[in-house]
């Protein structure tokens, strides 16, 4: 039995499966850009030691790759939160009514994506 070819078959499908979670959360960034009219210039989605995302006014976004491995829920809330970001830069009244506006009730994803890495914001 070829051992080697075997344990390559699996790293390919492995990096094909997270290649999929990335178009995917790249997809879901496009559309929420969409419709809360934003114009990224640049998204990219890379490993981070202590944030889930970071973002300029210019239209420059980042994620951290650890979101490729949550529920779209999450995604979701890190995604509008960052883009109203463009709107708003603080966390401010305006800020919250927009996250409850487009979410719901977002304050239960901040609070379960809390407890996936305690201490990153
Ligand atoms: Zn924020």
């Amino acid at each position: 039995m070829n051992c080697s070819h075997y344990w390559r078959r699996q790293i390919v499908s492995k990096g094909s499966k997270l290649l999929n979670r990335k178009q995917a959360f790249k997809r879901r960034v496009h559309e929420w850009a969409v419709k809360l009219e934003v114009n990224i210039v640049w998204l990219g989605v890379r490993p981070m030691h202590n944030k889930w995302a970071s973002c300029s006014t210019n239209g420059h976004l980042n994620f951290n790759a650890e979101l490729l491995d949550l529920d779209q829920a999450l995604w979701d809330y890190v995604i509008v939160h960052e883009l109203l970001h463009f709107f708003v830069p603080n966390h401010g009244k305006l800020w919250k009514s927009l996250m409850r506006a487009h979410l719901g009730d977002y304050e239960s994803s901040a609070a379960r994506l809390s407890t996936v890495r305690p201490g990153i914001d």
